[in-house]
């Protein structure tokens, strides 16, 4: 029986795929690896949201929410937002979603045709060009440069030069993942400008919000016209620790949210019900994020130190999210490819790292990107092991 059409469209590769090969190694050489792959915080989540959780369940709340997410949630989340970005924010323009990635799926599924074209940035999350690849939709890659001193940037000339009138979409990631980056204010608004313009849908994903160690972000919704033009993407995964709750929400005018309400009916009912409970107490847990940020800032600056020890490879001091991605060109030319140097890493290292090209294609392929959300004698055993493997190859 042959699979649908949309699945044969599928081509990309999930990050899993190192910590699988990592598993048979540390079985072959009866090595324990160090996993700079990880994409999650490694704190627990915090316990008043744990606590609110186990009450529910105890409770006995079980059963179904509204597809939409309980009234609850989606009223905090409102007024979080409302209050961070001085705009009224309704609860009718919030829909809670398994997970941020659902909550992406679901404004891909409700705008894009056979055929539309949607601009990624590249290197980019992988999952975006999945799923527009699932619906037929075309990506078309606008460039992250990247230079020792600046860091990345998006190539503003590009993206002008990539839109065209099939363009239903623009995604944004920012803090960004693979990068680290957080993006210039003025990029985003001459991105927004453009979107605005050119009556593109900008779909926001910014999930790393909290994660910034220096610099300024700005978010999508503090453009005051942001209905017009804005599918905005969050989640509760890596802010409060909840990756495996699978907690997400979109912020969107209502029409937008209403029509997702009624996709999210037909494909999954509702999200979890006692982990939306939970999730009303992670807005109380702010003291306990910010002692999470101000760890992570510790970590990167030691995986910083540390990388910059190797002289081969030309590292940036990513100013958010929880990734340092180093251009490895010189090491990479001599292995063959990023994957390829990926590989000999855990094999000969025991260290998982993920190679730029899935991220996933040009920009990203003499990179390697480096999860910092792991303890610091991990970084500086990991980052050493590396080095004397490339020491060997350079
Ligand atoms: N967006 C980006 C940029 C991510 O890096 C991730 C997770 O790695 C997600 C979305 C998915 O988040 P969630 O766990 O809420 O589905």
């Amino acid at each position: 029986m042959s699979f649908s059409q949309a699945i044969g469209n599928l081509t990309g590769e999930s990050t899993l795929l190192y910590q699988e090969i990592a598993r048979r190694v540390e079985k072959e050489k009866g090595i324990k690896t160090i996993n700079f792959g990880i994409g999650q915080p490694d704190v627990v989540t915090f316990k008043r949201i744990r606590e609110e959780a186990k009450k529910a369940l105890d409770e006995g709340y079980t059963g179904y929410t509204p597809a939409k997410g309980i009234d609850e949630l989606r009223q905090k989340i409102a007024d979080f937002l409302s209050q961070k970005y001085g705009d009224i924010i309704k609860k009718d323009e919030v829909i809670i979603t398994p997970g941020a990635k659902t909550a992406l799926f679901l404004a891909f599924l409700l705008y894009i045709n056979p055929g539309d074209e949607v601009i990624l940035f590249d290197p980019a999350f992988y999952s975006y060009a999945e799923v527009v690849k699932l619906l037929g939709g075309k990506p078309v890659y606008v460039n992250i440069n990247f230079n020792k001193e600046k860091g990345f940037y998006i190539d503003i000339d590009d993206l002008n030069s990539k839109i065209t009138v099939k363009t239903k979409m623009i995604v944004l990631n920012n803090p960004h993942n693979p990068t680290g980056m957080v993006f210039e204010p003025k990029q985003i608004i001459e991105i927004q400008e453009i979107a605005k313009e050119r009556k593109i849908i900008l779909l926001s994903d910014e999930i790393y919000d909290y994660f910034i160690y220096e610099g300024e972000m700005r978010s999508v919704l503090q453009d005051s016209g942001w209905r017009d033009y804005v599918i905005y993407i969050n989640g509760f995964s890596k802010t409060f620790s909840m990756t495996g709750w699978r907690l997400g929400y979109v912020v969107a005018k209502k029409e937008i949210i209403d029509k997702m309400g009624i996709l999210a009916a037909n494909i999954y009912t509702c999200p979890t019900s006692f982990a939306q409970k939970g999730a009303l107490a992670a807005f109380d847990s702010f003291d306990e994020v910010k002692e999470m940020i101000k760890l992570f800032k510790k970590r990167r600056d030691v995986m910083f130190s540390e990388l910059s020890k190797i002289k081969s490879i030309e590292v940036y001091k990513s100013p958010g999210a929880f990734y340092i991605f180093p251009n490895m060109e010189e090491v990479v030319k001599k292995v063959g490819s990023s994957k390829e140097l990926a590989i000999k890493l855990i094999e000969e290292a025991g260290v998982i790292t993920i190679p730029g090209e899935v991220f996933p294609l040009n920009v990203g392929k003499n990179f390697l990107r480096f999860s910092f959300a792991i303890d610091e004698d991990k970084i500086k055993e990991g980052v050493k092991r590396i080095k004397d493997v490339i020491e060997k190859i350079v």
